[in-house]
């Protein structure tokens, strides 16, 4: 069956919304629109669409291969497609806390996380390097439990949809039901934010109920406004550099290291790990953050 790819559709809303968000954040606050930010994120989205024409053939070559293999033969009834998108939303929650908790993913997610502001024009950073970090690995049991290729990329194409009008400060709060079961622009905010409490949590692609089944959710407060961007952050506009530090990262920190043992914890394990604890992860400043809230400072 010949689907259609739904993000072809949605590239000339999403311009469209960039450009609606900046007038109003504009006329509102001023200090929030960063122009050459903008222009950074238009442009990583840009190649990060390129890296996916030349990437995505192998990928989906991939699952078309791994499908002879699936356990049932579902077909194209619409409550496929549902459950389809459903699936598929939990592999994203699964890959996508992957993506933070392993420093080989997260160096090709980082690039998602890399602006210090926060509007939609943010979403549209999306990963150069996600084919060579293996990501598409997380969909194949999609595949083999037998959810048509063709089903899981249009699926997919949704979800990516639905995570942009996310990336938003001009919203506040959805109504209380929305809140309780979608992902929304309030929990989507606490997942770009690098404050002790907010940090590693909400990975929650379209619906929020997995963070809230597996411990992961933390609500956004009205006392303590996000900042955005990464623990380390890049200082920089340059767009090869935010599209690879990490790897560069990585190989630097492998080379250095004394061992196997070393080296290859600084490709599994949480970003900011180091063979002599010498470096922050999330856990570390978490955990120092908790003991000055209990010192009451
Ligand atoms: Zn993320
Ligand atoms: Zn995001």
């Amino acid at each position: 069956m010949k689907l259609p790819n739904p993000v072809d559709y949605a590239v000339p809303a999403f311009v469209l919304l960039v450009l609606a968000e900046m007038l109003v954040a504009w006329a509102r606050d001023r200090k929030r629109y960063e122009p050459k930010d903008t222009l950074v994120s238009l442009a990583l989205g840009t190649g990060s669409t390129v890296a996916g024409v030349l990437t995505g053939g192998f990928a989906y070559a991939l699952a078309v291969w791994f499908w002879q293999f699936r356990l049932f033969d579902l077909g194209y009834a619409w409550y496929w497609f549902v459950l389809a998108f459903v699936i598929d939303d939990l592999a994203y929650y699964v890959f996508h806390r992957m993506a933070h908790r392993v420093r080989w993913f997260w160096a090709s997610h980082v690039i998602h996380h890399s602006s210090q502001h926060y509007n939609l024009s943010t979403a549209l950073r999306q990963t150069w390097t996600g084919f060579f970090s293996l990501s598409f690995l997380f969909r194949l049991p999609l595949v083999v439990i037998g959810f048509p290729p063709e089903m899981l990329l249009f699926v997919g194409g949704i979800n990516l949809i639905y995570q942009f009008w996310i990336h938003t400060e001009v919203i506040g709060l959805m109504p209380r039901w929305f809140e309780a079961v979608m992902n929304t622009p309030s929990h989507h905010r606490v997942h770009h934010a690098t404050n002790p409490r907010y940090l590693d949590t909400n990975y929650a692609g379209v619906f929020i109920v997995w963070d809230r089944l597996f411990g992961t959710f933390t609500p956004e407060r009205d006392d303590e406004r996000p900042r955005y961007g990464i623990v380390k952050n890049l200082g920089s506009f340059n767009l090869l550099w935010a599209a690879f530090h990490e790897w560069v990262g990585i190989a630097r920190d492998m080379w250095a290291a004394p061992g196997l043992r070393a080296k290859l914890g600084y490709l599994v394990m949480p970003p900011g790990w180091s063979h002599d604890g010498s470096r922050d992860t999330s856990e570390t400043i978490k955990a120092r953050w908790a003991e000055t809230q209990q010192r009451g400072e």
